[in-house]
Parts: structure tokens; C-alpha cells; sequence
């Protein structure tokens, strides 16, 4: 046995910690779906979590694995727990974390086919699949990346090549002739910082506003397009929400097609939040429209409960999905681009990336696509049954109704003076006893709570609680961290 076999790679060894470490993860699992664990998480300092974790490596063994791993299930966030309402990170299938696991540990980076071929073709299945669900007929393609803001990245890429008329990528951006984009006030920041990227200039974000539904008007539409031409710029693409990460509203994608058509601007749908309501017939109706645009980025870890990354970013027409990064690497590639589907690295930002197809493609056939379906509707159905609470309550207000599974709010007591202060009083309070998670946004200058209900598991009487924890705390002073301060 070489040392390396003895010490690292130790079949038997593996064996053991492995069933070992299931058995934990197993009642890790079920401890939260039952709410055993009263948090959800236990807000810890950034200084005193870094005290909790010593930096020194030594050269010989210091640490068993399993008192490790017990010490990361117990500070980390726990988001198996049905209170957990917080952000858009998705409480993963537990099957996609076993295949998770063999993706791990097969470690087939798929930059190109020869590195990963199963991969490389289970991500192929999975855009065609979700190209149909789209709306796109057979000449569309894509590539899965590491999530929405290298995928919005990339379309907006393409987009500004197809505008100009010389090689962008060769020369580099020509400031004689500036570009400008069109992008909703409500858009997500990793549009913006894509403009940033690719040197554009804060100057080529032009917002569009937006109404009480959060939607880009017409007339918001037109102004704004018109103030682009008037700076002397050329706007080329406008960008829409399928749908906003801070109030899970749709923008009218038809309405935005009709002007990008109008105008001939790239249309982008930015749906990484949004999309998978696609597999909903009750809902897809949200996303009328959405085969209409040129590019759109769609993530599998926001609405598909598949653990991070894996984002689709998928083009009307396939040829585009070439064009966003245009350099060569004669040691990887052999022919000509547009013949090599199979080596994604051509398309993709990134050289190796782990085997994203796979954790989607697998729970996709072991559940079938009925369980994605139960589960948008099962959170949006949710989402508008706590609308309806908030809305009966006479202490309570909602920012807008809700069209997906996130939802803003804030509570707002008789004689309340001020009422951002409230709210953010409301969540640390919230975050320090740690019984829930939720989060807050700013929409209008003013504070909002923000819950995504995003675990299958999450009930009505979550949000009950939710309710009457808020009532309690608003009406609270500061209170303080829970008793049980030990991190183990
Ligand atoms: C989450 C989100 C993104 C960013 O995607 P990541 O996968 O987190 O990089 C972009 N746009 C919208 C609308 C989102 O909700």
C-alpha cells in the first residue's frame, strides 16, 4: 500500500466515513424538516466566528473529521430548516447532494468534451430541455455556467458584439462610438457590474423606470431610449426581469419585445430567479412572451433545488452562443468553433467547471419534472396565501402583491414614527434569536422585510409564527442572543 493509499485514499476508510458522515447528514435532515433545532442559524460575529475557526495548519493531523463537520452543521445557516425564508438559495434535493457527491469525486471538469463526456452531454440534454420549455425551436443553444451573473455576463457579451461593426474582442471598445443599455430599475446588480466588465462605463446603464407593478412601462421604455440617443450613445440591448430578485415581480416580456423589435435591441431576460416557473402551466403564463428574446439566463439553484451552481444561458439562436468569447486555445481546441458543441470552453467563461449537468439531469429523471412543478407551485400558491395574512392584517402592509414565491413587506404598528428604523430594528432582533431567517430590501427609499419561501417544507403556520415573532420583537425592546452561546 503506497502512503498516499494508507493515508488519503483509503478505500475502506472512505467506506466507513462515508456511511458514517450520511448517518449524521441523515439526522441532520431530519431534525429540521420536524423544526427540532429551534434556529435556523446562530449569528455569530465575523471576528469571533474567525476565533471559532484556528488558522494555523500544522504538518501533521490536528483535526478529526467528523467533530469538524459537527462544528460546521452547528454554525452554519441551515437551510433544510422550513424556517429558513431568507435569501433565493434553494434547500437542495438531498439526491442532488449524493450526486453532488459522485461528481466530486469523479471530478470531471468539463471545460472540454475529452475531460467530462457524460457531463458535457447531460448539459446538452438539459438546454434543449429547457430551451423547448422556453419556446425555442431547434436552432437555439447554450452552455451551463457558474451562475446568473457570469451567465447575464455572457449574453450581454454576445449582445455588444452584435451591435458593433468591427472585432470588439480584437480592437478592444471604440469610446468614439459609446454603447448604452437598457435595463430596469429593478434590475439584479450582476446586469450592472456586466456593463462594468465589459468597460462600458457607469455612464452605458440607463434604468427605465418602473410602475406600481414593478414592470418597465412603455412610456418609461421610449423616454429612456430616447435620453440614450440624445447623449449621442447607441443603445443595443434592453434587458428584462423574469423575474426581480427584490420583488419576484415579472416585467411584460411581450411589451419588451415589441420595443427591442421595434428598435432592434437584443433582448435579454434575465430569468435566474424567475424561469423554472416555465414548468408550471399554472404560472408559466408570467414568462408570455419569453421566447421572443434573443438570450436568457435561467438558474437550476434558485427555483430547481439543486445545490449551487448551475445556470443555463440559452440563445434564440444557437450560433450566438459562439460569440461571446472569441479567443483561441490550440492545445484545447482542434476545428472550428461552431462544429465543436461538445467543447463548451469555447462559449463559457470559465476553463474547468465542475459537473453542473449532472446534479440537474439525475434528480430530473429519478423525480421526474412532476416535482418540480408540485414545488414552484407549492411555494408561489404559499407565497400568495401569506400576501393574503399580511393583507388582512391591520398591522401589516405589503409592498406589492406578490407574483412568485418572494414577497416584501413591513410592519407597521399604530403611532410607528419611523418606520425603516422599525424594520431593521425587527430583523436583527429576528436574526440575533434566530428562529428565522429573512432578509431586507429598499424599494421606493423605504425598508422592507423580504421572504423568499423557497423550502418545500415551509408551512403556513412558518409564517403564522413568522408573523407573531415580528408583532413580538416590534414590540419589543433589543432582546438578546440566545441563551445556548456554545459553537461546539
Ligand atoms: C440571483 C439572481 C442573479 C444572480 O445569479 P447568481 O446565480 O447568484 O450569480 C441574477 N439575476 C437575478 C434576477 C437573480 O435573482
Amino acid at each position: 500500500m503506497t502512503y498516499f493509499e494508507q493515508h488519503a485514499f483509503n478505500p475502506d476508510r472512505f467506506r466507513r466515513n462515508g456511511h458514517r458522515l450520511v448517518d449524521l447528514l441523515a439526522s441532520f435532515l431530519e431534525g429540521s424538516v420536524d423544526r427540532k433545532p429551534a434556529e435556523v442559524l446562530r449569528q455569530i460575529d465575523p471576528e469571533k466566528m474567525l476565533d471559532l475557526w484556528e488558522g494555523a495548519f500544522q504538518d501533521a493531523p490536528t483535526a478529526d473529521l467528523f467533530s469538524l463537520i459537527e462544528r460546521v452543521l452547528a454554525q452554519s445557516n441551515n437551510l433544510q430548516h422550513p424556517r429558513y425564508i431568507g435569501h433565493q438559495c434553494c434547500t437542495p434535493l438531498p439526491t442532488a447532494a449524493l450526486v453532488d457527491l459522485v461528481g466530486t469525486l469523479l471530478n470531471n471538469g468539463s471545460a472540454v468534451y475529452e475531460m467530462g463526456p457524460v457531463n458535457v452531454a447531460m448539459e446538452r440534454r438539459l438546454v434543449s430541455w429547457m430551451a423547448g420549455l422556453i419556446g425555442y425551436d431547434t436552432r437555439s443553444d447554450g452552455v451551463f455556467t457558474n451562475g446568473g451573473t457570469v451567465g447575464n455576463l455572457t449574453a450581454l457579451l454576445v449582445a455588444r458584439g452584435q451591435a458593433v461593426d468591427y472585432d470588439i474582442w480584437k480592437t478592444g471598445y471604440d469610446r468614439t462610438q459609446p454603447l448604452g443599455v437598457l435595463v430596469s430599475q429593478q434590475c439584479h446588480y450582476s446586469v450592472t457590474r456586466a456593463i462594468g466588465v465589459m468597460g462600458l462605463g457607469e455612464a452605458a446603464v440607463y434604468s427605465v423606470p418602473v410602475d406600481d407593478a414593478y414592470q418597465m412601462t412603455q412610456k418609461g421604455l421610449s423616454s429612456t431610449y430616447e435620453r440614450v440617443l440624445r447623449d449621442g450613445r447607441q443603445p443595443f440591448a434592453v434587458v428584462g426581469n423574469g423575474c426581480a430578485t427584490a420583488t419576484g415581480r415579472y416585467d411584460d416580456l411581450n411589451r419588451l419585445a415589441d420595443f427591442a423589435e421595434h428598435h432592434q435591441l437584443w433582448f435579454h431576460v434575465d430569468g435566474a430567479h424567475g424561469a423554472s416557473a416555465l414548468l408550471s402551466p399554472r404560472y408559466r403564463h408570467l414568462l408570455a412572451g419569453v421566447h421572443r428574446a434573443d438570450s436568457i439566463v435561467w438558474d437550476a439553484h434558485k427555483m430547481l433545488m439543486i445545490p449551487a451552481l448551475a445556470t443555463a444561458v440559452i440563445f434564440k439562436n444557437g450560433a450566438h452562443s459562439f460569440e461571446a468569447f472569441s479567443q483561441r486555445a490550440s492545445y484545447l481546441f482542434s476545428g472550428e468553433p461552431q462544429e465543436e458543441w461538445y467543447n463548451y470552453a469555447h462559449r463559457t467563461m470559465e476553463c474547468t467547471k465542475s459537473m453542473m449537468g449532472l446534479k440537474l439531469y439525475v434528480p430530473l429523471k429519478v423525480y421526474g419534472v412532476g416535482l418540480f412543478q408540485r414545488f414552484i407551485e407549492h411555494t408561489f400558491d404559499l407565497t400568495e396565501q401569506f400576501a393574503d395574512m399580511i393583507a388582512a392584517a391591520s398591522d401589516f402592509e405589503l409592498a406589492v402583491r406578490p407574483q412568485s414565491n418572494i414577497i416584501c413587506f413591513r410592519y407597521t404598528p399604530v403611532g410607528a414614527v419611523d418606520l425603516n428604523g422599525l424594520q431593521r430594528r425587527i430583523r436583527q432582533a429576528l436574526l440575533r434569536r434566530g428562529r428565522f431567517y429573512i432578509v431586507q430590501t429598499k424599494l421606493n427609499q423605504e425598508l422592507y422585510l423580504r421572504c423568499t419561501i423557497i423550502n418545500p417544507n415551509t408551512q403556513v403556520v412558518d409564517l403564522t409564527e413568522l408573523l407573531k415573532e415580528i408583532r413580538h420583537l416590534g414590540t419589543q425592546g433589543p432582546t438578546p442572543a440566545p441563551a445556548d452561546q456554545t459553537y461546539l
